[in-house]
């Protein structure tokens, strides 16, 4: 799907689906992953805010499929998880400065840093 796809989905353009796209891209671009079809990647997310949306349509991952769990820790995170590889990517965001710039940071789940990536800044809105 493209980022406006998404959009249309979610109902509006807005920071938290920007950074939830941010964050599943990097997620899904650590695994060497493609989009779900059916159930060949798993989603855990820690909160049910706007950036979820994005996860569904970067990953595929749906909870009409089942491989959406969802879990209310209050946290930004993102895990993913790849049944074929049996490999999974951790994705959270730092804020650095809350009203304008984000910094999404994957780790490996296996504690390796693999990434710092992708300052992204919002407020041209
Ligand atoms: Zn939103």
């Amino acid at each position: 799907m493209t980022y406006e796809e998404i959009i249309q989905f979610h109902g509006q353009e807005c920071p938290g689906l920007a950074m939830g796209y941010r964050m599943a891209a990097a997620a899904m671009e650590n695994l060497e992953s493609f989009r779900a079809e059916d159930e060949e990647l798993v989603a855990l997310v820690e909160n049910d805010a706007c950036g979820v949306d994005a996860l569904q349509c970067v990953t595929g991952c749906t909870f009409g499929k089942g491989n959406l769990l969802f879990r209310d820790y209050g946290k930004h995170v993102f895990t993913l998880y790849a049944r074929s590889s049996r490999s999974g990517e951790r994705a959270f965001a730092i804020f650095a400065d809350l009203c304008s710039t984000a910094f999404c940071v994957v780790y490996h789940m296996a504690e390796r840093l693999i990434t710092v990536l992708r300052s992204t800044t919002f407020g041209e809105r």
